[in-house]
Parts: structure tokens; C-alpha cells; sequence
């Protein structure tokens, strides 16, 4: 994993330091010697991380990292302000703008490298999910960039882990003022509250009695429930040492006691506007292959999905040596309601009759809209027997009740015609089943229609 560090700053020496530190370590570094070329290079998206020189003329790191973060195509790069500045007035002003972190100058190597690998880890973790959302912008979602640029970061959920209630209390009453926050006093308690609570940040103080802090850390990691909420450690100056461990086990951010009010809140905030941006991108990934798969009037799959699934169904059938039931529904004179009642009455009616379908079969069973009003259900493990009784069920719950309509002000009778068949030789071409299953269709429409055809292999 190399990553592409930008290095921007207006002194040459100080550029060539930090190139020469992190070209050791294998990152792969370009330099920038002022904002305005540092903003271009961001914008053409050619480098996963920024340190940034605070004081340079022309456009200050303040005011660079401020417009790369209020820029939907570059927010999500991690800014570290790389400062000579260390008051917590500076810090702040920093992480107002939107900067991820600090380095102080002179800066330390141990700290660098460490600050730079988690940085790295964590946009590597964007990168992926921002690429697999892209398919969802492509069909029209909303950008979760423009969303994230105004985020305020406040109203979270935090989860504070710290035994020594005179800190508890006054960290617990600091972030109350723009988050939801519960305390957790017993570390051994913690993992299992953190898991159960939907938060959008855990605490955790690295000073507990008798516990080991980094092991909560490590173990939130790597626990499905906890993997993805950003971690926040706490811990007195001369831990400094087991902070950089920490970042290491994937801590998001750190603080050290005696802990800054403002700037408590800054790195809370960062932490849950970066947390909201990366659900909101797993969301669309997930949005994205459900859609890609279902159709979107009556939410059953689609037929693309039906096909692919369909030759995985029948390799596992003929495998396992057991049968596999396959069956074509066609709703009976649909063009009729179309023509009579209009195209709006005919969509309700194609989405009721997916939910009497649903309520019909079992959840192993694959039901799909496989063309206009024509519908797929495969039956793993059935024989034509028990098919037969499933589809017969099937055209009495269309054919016993009948359709709201027009805002339920109307209803109508519909039937469906069955075309039922199994796979039964190994090896059998899905294509062959489809057809056989098709001319039972046809014989069922062409008997007088709302009934079910059976067809032997
Ligand atoms: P049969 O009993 O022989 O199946 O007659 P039918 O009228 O049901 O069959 P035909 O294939 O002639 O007509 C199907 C109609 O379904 C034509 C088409 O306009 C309509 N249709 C296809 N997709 C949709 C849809 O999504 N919504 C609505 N409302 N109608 C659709
Ligand atoms: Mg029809
Ligand atoms: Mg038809």
C-alpha cells in the first residue's frame, strides 16, 4: 500500500525534509510550494494525503484547507497542518477549517510516519467505497459529498469509556453541549455497550485502572458491530508512546490531558462528519447492487438477476441430486386493465399481485419479474408434485380476491395462467427448463386461462 503524500510548503528546506523522511518509508511524495498549485493538484486528484504548511504567503494553510474541504471533490483528502504554531488557539482554528491533524515543527519521525500509515489506512477505506458508489450516482442518488461539505458534525452519539468520574464527568458535560453522550465507566462492559448502541464515536481513556485500553480499541476493531465507529483516545502526556501504538491499531485520533475544551469538540466533530460520510457511501454501495437487482415496480428481482441466479440454483440442484421446480405466472387478459381501467391501475395491480407472490412461497424460493406482466418462481428441493399444490395456491390467492384499484375506490378480478415444470436430468439446460415451463404457459392460456399446466420433464 503506498500512498501519494502532497507535501506543500513555501520553504524549500522544510519540503525537502519531509520528502526525504516519507521517501524512506516507500510513500511515494509530490511537493507543492504554494496553495494555489497544492488546490490544482488536489482537484486533479493525484494525492491521498496533504501536509500542509500553516504560514505562506499569498493563501495561508488555514484558508487552503478550508476550500479543499468545503469542495466536494476534495474534502474527503485528509489534511494534516504541519505548524510552528502549537496553541490551542492555532489547533483550533486548524480544525475549524477542517484539518484532520497537526504536526508540530520540528517534526517528529516516529510520529509522522505513524500519523501518515493510519491516515493512508483510512483513505484507502474511502477510495474503495467512493469507487463502488459511483455506479449509484450514475442511476441518479445524491452525492454523499454535497451532504457531507454541510455537515455541522454536531448531534452524535458518543460513547465515553473512562473509569476516573472527575473526567468523565467534565468531558461527558464539554461534548453535551453539541452531542448525545453516555459514559461507560467499566471498561469490561464496554464493547458490549458500544455494540449495542449505534454510535458514531467511541471515547476511550488509555488511563483505566487495571484495564488495557488499546485491547478495547483493538477489540472494537475488529468486531463486526464496532469495526466501522471512529475511535477517539485519551491519554495523559507521558503515554504518548501507546498513543502512536494506538494509531497503529486503527485509533482514528488521539487527544492528550489536560484536554482542551474547543478542541475536544473539533476532533468529536471531524470524527463524526468523516463516520456519517462513510455510512452514507456503504449505504449507495449497498442501494446500488440492490437496485441492480430488483425491479423497481414491485421490488422482486429482476430477470437479470433471475437468469444468473437461476444456472447457480440448477448447477446446486443437480449436484446435490435434488429437484428443482420452475414455473411461469402470466396474469390473463392484463392488456384489458390497461385498456379499461388505465396504465396506473395496471402498475397496482402488478404490485399486488408481487405481494400475494411473496406471501406465497418460502424464502428460499426465487420469485422475479421476468417481463412486463410475466413472472419467474424457482423452487429449490420441490417436485412437480408439491410445485403443482404451491401453484395451484398461488391461483386461488389472485383469483379469490380481488384487486384494489384507483386508490382502493375500485376493485377487479384478475387471474393468472401457471406454467409449471421441474429440472430433473443433471445437466439440463436452464434454457430448456424455461421453454418447457413456457409451453405449459401457452397450453394453460390456450385451455380458457386461470390455471395450472403441469409438464413432466
Ligand atoms: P394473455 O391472457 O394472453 O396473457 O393476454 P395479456 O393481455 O395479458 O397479454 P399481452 O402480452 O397481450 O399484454 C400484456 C400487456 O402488459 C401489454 C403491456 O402494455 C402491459 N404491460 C407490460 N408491462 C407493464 C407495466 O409495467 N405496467 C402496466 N400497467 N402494463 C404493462
Ligand atoms: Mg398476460
Ligand atoms: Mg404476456
Amino acid at each position: 500500500m503506498s500512498a501519494r503524500i502532497l507535501v506543500v510548503d513555501d520553504v524549500p528546506a522544510n519540503v525537502k525534509l519531509l520528502e526525504a523522511r516519507l521517501s524512506a518509508e516507500y510513500f511515494d511524495v509530490m511537493t507543492a510550494a504554494n496553495g494555489t498549485e497544492a488546490l490544482a493538484i488536489c482537484r486533479r486528484a493525484e494525492c491521498d494525503i496533504i501536509l500542509l504548511d500553516v504560514m505562506m504567503p499569498d493563501m495561508d494553510g488555514f484558508e487552503v484547507c478550508r476550500r479543499l474541504k468545503t469542495d466536494p471533490a476534495t474534502h474527503h483528502i485528509p489534511v494534516v497542518m504541519v505548524t510552528a504554531l502549537d496553541s490551542p488557539a492555532d489547533r483550533n482554528r486548524g480544525l475549524e477549517a477542517g484539518a484532520d491533524d497537526f504536526l508540530t515543527k520540528p517534526v517528529s519521525d516516529v510520529v509522522l510516519i505513524a500519523r501518515v500509515r493510519s491516515l493512508t489506512r483510512l483513505k484507502m477505506m474511502t477510495d474503495e467505497l467512493r469507487m463502488r458508489a459511483i455506479t449509484s450516482l450514475e442511476i441518479g442518488m445524491q452525492a454523499p459529498e454535497r451532504s457531507a461539505v454541510a455537515d455541522t458534525g454536531k448531534g452524535g452519539r458518543i460513547l465515553l469509556v473512562d473509569d476516573r468520574q472527575s473526567s468523565y464527568e467534565r468531558l461527558a458535560t464539554l461534548l453535551a453541549a453539541e452531542h448525545t453522550v453516555d459514559v461507560e465507566p467499566n471498561p469490561t462492559e464496554a464493547l458490549f455497550h458500544a455494540a449495542e448502541g449505534n454510535y458514531d464515536l467511541l471515547i476511550v481513556s488509555l488511563d483505566l485502572n487495571n484495564f488495557d485500553g488499546l485491547r478495547l480499541c483493538s477489540q472494537a476493531r475488529s468486531l463486526e458491530r464496532t469495526r466501522h465507529v471512529p475511535i477517539l483516545a485519551i491519554a495523559d502526556a507521558e503515554n504518548s508512546t501507546r498513543l502512536l501504538r494506538g494509531l497503529e491499531i486503527g485509533v482514528n485520533d488521539y487527544l492528550l490531558r489536560p484536554i482542551d475544551k474547543n478542541e475536544l469538540l473539533a476532533r468529536a466533530r471531524t470524527q463524526i462528519r468523516r463516520r456519517r460520510y462513510t455510512d452514507h457511501l456503504r449505504d449507495n454501495v449497498q442501494n446500488s447492487i440492490e437496485m441492480a437487482i430488483t425491479d423497481a415496480l414491485t421490488g422482486l428481482h429482476n430477470r437479470r438477476y433471475m437468469e444468473s441466479h437461476l444456472a447457480t440454483l440448477a448447477e446446486q440442484a443437480s449436484t446435490r441430486g435434488k429437484p428443482l421446480a420452475l414455473m411461469i405466472l402470466d396474469i390473463d387478459y392484463f392488456k384489458l386493465i390497461n385498456d379499461n381501467y388505465g396504465h396506473d391501475a395496471g402498475d397496482d395491480v402488478l404490485r399486488e399481485f408481487a405481494v400475494r407472490v411473496r406471501k406465497s412461497i418460502r424464502g428460499i424460493d426465487l420469485a422475479c419479474r421476468y417481463g412486463g406482466e410475466e413472472f419467474v418462481i424457482v423452487m429449490p428441493e420441490t417436485d412437480l408434485h408439491v410445485a403443482g399444490m404451491v401453484a395451484e395456491r398461488l391461483r386461488r390467492s389472485i383469483a379469490g380476491e380481488p384487486f384494489a384499484i384507483h386508490k382502493g375506490t375500485k376493485r377487479i378480478e384478475v387471474t393468472i395462467s401457471i406454467g409449471l415444470t421441474t429440472l430433473e436430468k443433471k445437466g439440463e439446460a436452464v434454457a430448456d427448463v424455461l421453454k418447457r415451463a413456457d409451453t405449459a404457459l401457452y397450453r394453460a392460456k390456450h385451455d380458457g386461462r386461470n390455471r395450472v399446466v403441469s409438464q413432466a420433464a
